[in-house]
């Protein structure tokens, strides 16, 4: 399917690398204006190299104001993909206050705080508009052999993030805002190579999945894409597991 997002101005965050640069790519080559968050300017200077045109934004999301600053006067978006997390693991007695918030600020509070952002914006434009909140599957389910993973705060947030995605789409649907996340797998980005460094664990768990395999990042790029176009023009409050099987098992 050849989506087109022509005329229409996409945010994305944790537009530096893995999933969330690809996604910027995709866009932008399906003829989006997109407007790119990360924290590592370096990341925004490649990426701006490949893409010409883009927009940079280079702020750390896990900071409120620092990002009320960076993003308050970001203009028109008609799209957003609120990508950007971290995951810092650690079994559950050793998980400390600081890992908590920190994991919280930058995988759901951020979210809350850009989507705020541009709903505002779409609202005051009357404008309907797409956004897609990155997810996992860690969401639904715990990885038993990754207990470190699931019993880190990551496996929290994106559990929060499941009731968070319909909240918005309960709330912004009479404004003809849709909601929705992708829930994949591993995909092995920085972030997915970190989660199954292990090669014996990495083997298990792949065992473990009906297609005997992890996703790749494009497979979640054209999830994210279809949930922005209108393609899904009638799914709200909704995922998209991208996880080779692994809930069916
Ligand atoms: P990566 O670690 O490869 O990339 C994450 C990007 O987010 C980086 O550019 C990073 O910037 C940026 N980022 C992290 N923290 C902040 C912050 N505080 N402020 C601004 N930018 C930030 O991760 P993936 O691409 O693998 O993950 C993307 C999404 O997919 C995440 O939501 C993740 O939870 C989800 N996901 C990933 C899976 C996987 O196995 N990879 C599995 C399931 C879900 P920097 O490097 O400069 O910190």
């Amino acid at each position: 399917m050849k989506l087109s997002f022509s005329g229409l101005r996409a945010l994305v965050t944790g537009a530096g690398k893995g999933i969330g640069r690809d996604t910027v790519k995709a866009l932008h080559a399906s003829g989006a204006k997109v407007v790119a968050v990360t924290r590592t300017n370096a990341d925004l200077v490649s990426l701006a190299r490949e893409c010409p045109g883009i927009e940079s934004i280079c702020v750390d999301l896990g900071d409120w104001e620092a990002t009320e600053q960076a993003l308050g006067g970001v203009g028109p978006v008609d799209l957003l993909v609120n990508n950007a997390a971290v995951v810092l693991t650690q079994p559950f007695l050793d998980i400390t206050k600081e890992s908590f918030d920190r994991s919280f600020n930058v995988n759901l509070r951020s979210v809350l705080q850009v989507s705020q952002i541009v709903v505002r914006g779409m609202i005051n434009r009357g404008v309907p508009g797409s956004i897609v909140n990155v997810s996992s599957m860690v969401a639904h389910v715990t990885f038993p052999e990754l207990t470190t993973y699931t019993l880190s705060p990551t496996g929290s947030t994106k559990g929060a993030m499941t009731m968070l995605t319909k909240a918005m789409a309960m709330e912004l649907g009479p404004h003809k805002i849709r909601v929705n996340s992708v829930n994949p797998t591993v995909v092995l980005t920085d972030m997915g190579k970190k989660v199954s460094a292990d090669p014996e664990l990495a083997r298990k768990l792949k065992e473990r999945h009906p297609l005997r395999k992890f996703a790749e990042v494009e497979d979640v790029v054209n999830s994210i894409l279809f949930l922005l176009s209108d393609s899904s023009a009638s799914t709200s409050g909704s995922g998209i597991l991208v996880d080779a099987g692994y809930l069916a098992s």
